[in-house]
């Protein structure tokens, strides 16, 4: 996952860029970005670690110009360095050019065979290069038209936003698998991966940019075009189960409200006797809100979260993962001794994190613990742009329901089903990619990675 952000037309378009990205930060953390453009030349900051850690104040004054686009990166597909950071800028025949891009795309590596083959010669591991370079190889003439070129090229999953000297450019693909949003800020346009950073800025929601869709902004306007008549959808359920803030609308949606039903869908599927619900916090406080009112039992804080620290998923190696655990969350005592509880998560990936929470709690004095997941067993791996790991790490694709219930050591456990899921958007199921639950990829996976396929 990462995140994206953009401002065209406005003088403070840096400035306002770094409070975006900041609304994006839960995205992504490893490193992060801003290039802008003064009409002749780019500008750029580019750092690891989170936003605040990046810029300096005279960072910002730096980065002149009216247009910016901005990214914080959680790596998906190449290394964690300072090379791989976003955007990622160059040269062409029309001048300057910067991308930033938020998913993950499936034919990279024999993309990029084929364009070392013929002599390209590339900067960085990350699959977002590659589409650089079919972009500066284009024959067509317009920089919209060698885009819609280099987008047919490319398969999976990809919201996108261009820098060039004077323009900004948005593209999603076919399917819509990541968000991708338009807001307006008097006569500036900002585009975001999430609505949650325009009202951050004080912009208004336009719309989202449609999957298969181009959106040039020059002339302070923006001009549309297709570039795929794509009808299915895919769009990530997964954004709705953890990934995207609560207080924003994705896929036209309110995350909040679609969250809470999960919630409530799970108590009506997998309904338990307790004294209180309490969230692993704070991916899980919505889902266990529903829950709580659905299944009119008092919803209560049975941990506290330390801020300070990022998503211990994000970190890559499992020593400072399972560091992060111990570190993250601390159980109220207060609140636990001697009851009987439904301790509500979004998901299980590995098992690992519920297994010391539950030790924590059982340490705490908790009676009874019922753990209620609000997504289905998550089987399969992750193509478009969610860092789940292989099948062979993935608990559910390794244990039956029962085994990960005494693994983790509870009372009961009990996931969201399929239908349920996708009852709970109020959507169709077309509309979804579903994959890392059923195992249908709408999209064929990389070649190489196919092994961890389902
Ligand atoms: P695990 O210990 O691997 O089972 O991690 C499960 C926890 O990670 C849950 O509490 C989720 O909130 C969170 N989680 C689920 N998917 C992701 C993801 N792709 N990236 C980061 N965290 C995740
Ligand atoms: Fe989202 Fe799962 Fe599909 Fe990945 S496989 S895009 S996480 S629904």
């Amino acid at each position: 996952m990462c995140g994206i952000f953009g401002v065209y037309n406005n003088t403070e378009s840096a400035k306002l860029t770094y409070l975006g990205l900041y609304a994006v930060q839960h995205r992504g953390q490893e490193s992060g970005g801003i290039i802008s453009s003064d009409g002749k030349k780019f500008h750029s900051k580019l750092g690891m670690g989170q936003i605040s850690e990046i810029f300096a104040k005279d960072d910002l004054n730096g980065l002149k110009g009216s247009n910016a686009i901005g990214h914080v990166r959680y790596s998906t597909a190449g290394s964690t360095s300072l090379l791989n950071a976003q955007p990622l800028a160059i040269k062409f025949i029309k001048g300057n050019l910067a991308i930033a891009h938020n998913g993950n795309l499936c034919n990279a590596g024999s993309l990029k065979e084929k364009l070392e083959e013929e002599g390209s010669i590339f900067q960085t591991s990350s699959d977002s290069e590659v589409i650089l370079h079919l972009i500066a190889k284009s024959k067509k003439k317009n920089i919209e038209e060698k885009i819609a070129d280099a987008l047919s090229n490319v398969t999976g999953a990809y919201s996108l936003l261009f820098l060039l000297d004077n323009k900004i450019i948005a593209a999603r693909d076919p399917y819509g698998f990541r968000p991708l949003c338009i807001g307006k800020l008097k006569n500036s346009f900002v585009i975001s991966s999430e609505t949650c950073a325009l009202d951050i800025i004080g912009a208004q929601y336009v719309r989202d940019v449609e999957p298969g869709e181009i959106i040039s902004f020059y002339n302070k306007k923006m001009h549309s075009i297709k570039f795929s008549q794509n009808k299915k959808r895919a769009f990530c359920i997964f954004e709705y189960i953890y990934f995207a803030r609560p207080d924003s609308k994705v896929f036209g949606k309110s995350v909040y409200s679609i969250r809470k039903n999960l919630g409530k869908q799970l108590a009506k599927e997998s309904p338990a006797d307790a004294d209180y619900v309490i969230s692993v916090p704070d991916s899980a406080n919505v889902a266990a809100v529903g829950l709580a009112e659905q299944s009119k039992i008092p919803y209560q804080i049975g941990f506290i979260r330390n801020h300070y620290i990022g998503r211990t998923f994000i970190e890559p190696k499992q020593e400072i993962r399972d560091f992060g655990a111990k570190i993250k969350y601390n159980p109220v005592p207060e609140t636990l001794k001697g009851k009987k509880i439904i301790l509500v998560d979004d998901s299980i990936v590995r098992g690992t994190t519920s297994r010391k929470l539950i030790r924590m709690l059982k340490h705490a004095g908790v009676k009874k613990i019922h753990h209620r997941i609000s997504s289905p067993p998550i089987k399969c791996p992750c193509f478009y742009g969610i860092d789940t790991p292989q099948k062979t790490e993935l608990i559910a694709a390794n244990k039956s329901v029962e085994e990960i219930r005494k693994y983790i050591g509870v009372d009961t456990l009990s996931y969201l089903s399929i239908d349920g899921l996708v009852k709970a958007t109020g959507m169709k199921k077309e509309d979804f990619c579903l994959a890392c639950f059923n195992n249908d990829y709408p999209v064929e996976p990389p070649k190489k990675k196919n092994n961890g396929k389902c």
